[in-house]
């Protein structure tokens, strides 16, 4: 199944990055920089915006053409198909030079994104010793303590981490819509600065394709079978042997001249739902088999999956009424159940973090480990039945959303404790191209943490949104998190405090659950009906910042080929009673 259909999608890409291109060089022709490029409104102007502290006095920049543009109807969709491919596009090729004066101007840049990976089985976090490459990285770099993805599910992670924006902002908020052509993003600036720039996945459900706009700006993005070591490649027969995800990204940066500049981005989902990559020998429960069974998918029904999309959310096991047969046999088998559950999970991280060893060895062997800036975050954590909830989706616990975060970059002497203040998705852009001297797209959410590195308890936001999930909603009940110390909102499907009875919200709405992290960081009292005006104040900021934003994009509106649709089905995304794009 090949998606690089030759004259068309080579068309379709021209059209692409000629507009985002454009939009990107206007945001280096009036020189705005990260700094000064406020997000509106702002929280002082008027208690709506995501805004940074301190914020900036700087007026901000001219808008650029893609924040101007009338909505326009969006291309003809594009039909996302799945199937494995290499892409090589016209993405930007220039040589301007960076700033002389920034952190790290010569520097290489890796991105690897850890699908589905919580913090605490990250050593740098913990102690577990599940991730020694993962320790490697952070060794002499940076480690984030308060850092929240942009979403619950990877499509819309990814695309905020690649732009700088939240869901609001690019409107990639649920399966259905793509990123729209002129919204810059991170390789686009970077091919801009002379960088060799690429992308590499596995094929499967994580949104990371050309159909759904986030190939933009990758001089060169691969997406291969999944392999035997991997989930998702747990049935085809293959070759043997660890961090196979990695290998087309090694080859690659093996390939590249010395002198050239590269940035690469690297989704691994090594440690993705249903975790198994091998029949169970020892399995008195019988999850595993289940797991590994290739009839798992087939034996849910539409309606139930374990805390996903569309399917009776489970409130704690043993609670659903009308369970699947995964659920019964979590059901029967109680506590020893939930615990094979998660140490099948636990098994999948160390593998998991083999792709990340090999990034490492490649960079050592071509001579790059001293000049490369490398960012290992994940898009997005897993419940474990935390919260009753299993895998990711649905629910904004800090068992989804508060994510690990490590950066190494050379020159700078690190730091081994966490750095505090809050940090987002979005923020990742803006500090890499601060570091490497290059100028931010205007209109971006994002804010440099560059500050926090020289100053630990340097803020640069006072709040962080969490926006969308895998379940289709309209678009005025958005559901999402907003974030903001002490405070979290959650606006979900799944109730807020399990075995409390809760008033149920009205139809379609979502539950509304308020915790003070600072007081209570299991998320365990809910305090939305002590703390009305808390409510109300970060709902009016999220409210405020998706008025600020609407319209000022058109998504692409995609559609979903019945292969890809089954992608989404074995990941536990899709549910066929929903409605569908
Ligand atoms: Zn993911």
């Amino acid at each position: 199944m090949k998606s690089n259909d030759g004259v068309t999608k080579q068309t379709h890409r021209r059209w692409h990055v000629a507009g985002s291109v454009m939009a990107a060089l206007v945001a280096v022709v009036i020189g705005c920089t990260t700094s000064d490029a406020p997000p509106a409104p702002s929280e002082e102007a008027g208690g709506q915006a995501p805004a940074p502290m301190p914020a900036s006095s700087t007026p901000g920049p001219a808008p650029t053409p893609a924040e101007t543009q009338a909505p326009t109807p969006g291309d003809a969709r594009p039909v996302v198909r799945g199937g494995v491919g290499t892409w090589s596009a016209d993405a930007p090729v220039s040589r301007s030079a960076g700033d002389p004066a920034a952190a790290c101007t010569d520097c290489d840049v890796i991105v690897v994104t850890m699908c589905s990976v919580r913090r605490d089985h990250v050593d740098v976090y913990t102690d577990r010793g599940l991730t020694p490459s993962i320790r490697t990285i952070a060794d002499g770099g940076y480690h984030f303590g308060t850092a929240y993805a942009a979403s619950n599910f990877t499509l819309a992670s990814l695309t905020a981490i690649l732009t700088g924006r939240f869901g609001s902002s690019t409107g990639v908020v649920g399966w259905d819509k793509g990123l729209v052509k002129n919204i810059p993003t991170l390789p686009e600036v970077l091919g801009l600065y002379g960088y060799a720039t690429a992308g590499f996945t596995i094929n499967a459900a994580s949104g990371f394709r050309p159909e759904y706009g986030l190939d933009r700006g990758f001089q060169h993005l691969e997406i291969i079978e999944a392999p035997s070591d991997n989930p998702d490649g747990r049935l085809p027969s293959g070759p043997t042997g660890s961090a196979l995800s990695a290998q087309p990204m090694v080859r690659w940066i093996k390939d590249q001249p010395t002198s050239q500049r590269i940035f690469a981005m690297f989704h691994t989902r090594t440690a993705h739902f249903p975790f198994v990559v091998a029949p169970p020998t020892d399995d008195p429960t019988g999850i595993g088999r289940l797991l590994w069974g290739d009839d798992l998918t087939a034996s849910m029904g539409d309606e139930q999956r374990p805390g996903v999309v569309g399917g009776t959310a489970v409130q704690g096991v043993g609670v659903s009424t009308d369970p699947n047969r995964l659920q019964h046999a979590l059901m029967r088998s109680g506590r020893e159940g939930l615990k094979a559950w998660r140490a099948y999970y636990a098994e999948s991280i160390p593998r998991m973090d083999a792709d990340l060893g090999a990034v490492v060895d490649v960079l050592k062997q071509t001579g790059r480990w001293d000049k490369t800036i490398l960012v290992v975050v994940a898009d997005h954590g897993e419940s474990l039945g935390d919260h009753g909830e299993f895998l990711h989706g649905d629910s904004y616990f800090d068992s989804v959303v508060k994510v690990p975060l490590v950066m190494r970059i050379p020159g700078l002497p690190g730091n081994p404790q966490a750095l505090d203040p809050l940090v987002s998705h979005v923020d990742v852009l803006p500090t890499l191209l601060e570091l490497v001297g290059a100028v931010a797209p205007a209109g971006i959410d994002g804010q440099s943490m560059v500050p926090m590195l020289t100053d630990s308890t340097a803020e640069i936001r006072s709040t962080a949104l969490v926006e969308g999930g895998v379940s289709w909603t309209p678009r005025d009940r958005m559901r999402g998190a907003v974030i903001s110390p002490p405070w979290a909102l959650l606006r979900q499907p799944v109730m807020c405090t399990m075995g409390t009875p809760e008033p149920p919200p009205g139809p379609g709405e979502p539950f509304k659950c308020l915790f003070n992290m600072e007081d209570d960081p299991g998320q365990n009292r809910n305090q939305a009906r002590n703390q009305p005006a808390v409510v109300d104040k970060l709902q009016a900021r999220w409210d405020g910042y998706r008025a600020a934003k609407q319209g000022s994009v058109v998504p692409t509106a995609v559609q979903h080929d019945p292969a890809f649709k089954d992608l989404l089905r074995k990941s536990g995304y899709f549910n066929a009673s929903q409605p569908t794009p």
